[in-house]
């Protein structure tokens, strides 16, 4: 458990890849806190358990997804990089690999935030690919949009969800009523929380496979 004091004005308790967070001001009786939500962290620990054991699987079972394709993991300490049906992983050496990685999943994104920006009729300034620890996307005031490295190990429709939830923000910074009707009107799907859920371990999982 890490307990983080701020000042804010409810605090609050997060799990963040299965530990748990505690934002609070000065004073709050962290313990008591825990007690009290202590059915809610149960069940919600027991809900990240089930999503990694399944992305543990289901990689296990297909390799790791990298763009919509399966790669077996191979490890090759001279060759980080991808060969067909192979990816060649080493933690001394994922340099090479990240910047693959990360040029390909610029070029996807681009390519659908154009597709979304075009139909809004909005424009944006950069994008950027990032190692968020907690977010998928972001869109900045100047109109600069950057995006998890991860999503790279998300199927088409996520990463299409991600673009679109970005290019919204242009219009809008919050995530109020003229937002989700912006985003609406993208026709996208929408993951729901089990969906979401899944998806940060899959890509977390995935991440850690590749040794980056
Ligand atoms: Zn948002």
């Amino acid at each position: 458990m890490k307990v983080i004091r701020r000042a804010v004005k409810n605090p609050r308790i997060e799990l963040v890849d299965g530990e748990i967070i505690v934002i609070a001001p000065r004073g709050v009786d962290v313990d008591k806190l825990i007690a009290g939500k202590k059915e809610w962290i149960e069940r919600n620990l027991k809900k990240i358990n089930e999503a990694r054991e399944k992305a543990r699987r289901e990689i296990k079972k297909n390799g790791v997804r990298i763009l919509d394709r399966y790669y077996k993991i191979k490890r090759d300490c001279n060759n980080a990089r991808f060969s067909g049906s192979y990816v060649h992983v080493c933690k001394k050496n994922s340099n090479s690999l990240r910047r693959e990685l990360r040029e390909l999943l610029r070029e996807d994104m681009t390519k659908r935030v154009l597709h979304f920006a075009s139909k809004l009729n909005v424009k944006y300034a950069k994008i950027f690919i990032r190692e968020q620890k907690t977010k998928w996307g972001t869109c900045s005031s100047k109109k600069n949009i950057s995006f998890n490295l991860s999503l790279i190990f998300l199927p088409e429709w996520y990463r299409d969800y991600v673009a679109a939830h970005e290019v919204a923000h242009l219009l809008h910074m919050n995530h109020g009523r003229q937002f989700k009707a912006t985003l609406k009107k993208l026709k996208v799907r929408i993951p729901n929380r089990e969906e979401q859920l899944y998806a940060w371990y899959y890509a977390r999982e995935s991440k850690e496979r590749l040794k980056l």
